[in-house]
């Protein structure tokens, strides 16, 4: 079989416990998990195309778009890499009305296990496509607040105490250890939970 077309980012879903990802190439839609164990080849032909405009792009910024782009999004804003900096309240926001739908909603704040413990933030709707983005094994939510800074502020009290990123080369070699997420989260609460009363932080069980 031989594919070619624009790819994009994989499309993700949870079908009875399992991860299941598709590739998007071109207007087909790839499985991949029914290639796992087989030997596939990719053949880049140089070309970028925003994910945004669709411009052709000589490289790729925030992960796919073109510069201008890059420049007007507010997903391709620092505060998107740390939630803890969200400028809209000052009337600063790229696309203030982006912001309302994205940044103004329910957030998660969890713990995964995807080469180890890390903790991170996700919008709640996003659940659980984020952790199988991610590669985790398992995910355990544990405070839910309504915005995203407030997320990014408790996640930036928890990096403290625990990993904030995923070492990438140990989860796809498949070095994870079981982990008990809940006792971590026992262990972690009380170390925030100042912080995440302030906040008006719901704990979830
Ligand atoms: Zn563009
Ligand atoms: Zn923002």
């Amino acid at each position: 079989m031989q594919l070619s077309g624009l790819i994009s980012k994989m499309h993700t879903s949870l079908s009875m416990g399992t991860a299941q990802y598709q590739l998007p190439i071109g207007d087909k839609l790839l499985n991949m998990n029914d290639l796992i164990g087989e030997t596939i080849q990719l053949e880049f032909n140089g070309q970028i195309n925003c994910a945004n405009c669709g411009k052709t792009t000589n490289k790729s910024y925030s992960q796919g778009y073109c510069y201008p782009c890059c420049q007007k999004l507010a997903r391709c804003d620092l505060c998107i890499m740390k939630p803890e900096t969200c400028h809209h309240h000052l009337g600063t926001c790229r696309e203030p009305s982006w912001g309302l739908d994205n940044c103004f909603t329910p957030h998660v704040i969890y713990l995964a296990n995807s080469s180890g413990v890390k903790v991170g933030i996700t919008r709640k709707s996003n659940i659980p496509n984020r952790w199988i983005d991610q590669g985790a094994v398992s995910a355990l939510p544990i405070l839910e607040v309504d915005t995203r800074l407030k997320s990014g502020m408790i996640e930036v009290a928890l990096k403290d105490f625990v990993n904030d990123k995923t070492n990438w080369r140990k989860m796809l070699k498949n070095e994870i250890e079981v982990i008990d997420l809940k006792q971590v989260r026992d262990e972690l609460l009380p170390k925030v939970q100042l912080l995440a009363n302030e906040l008006g932080a719901k704990t979830l069980n």
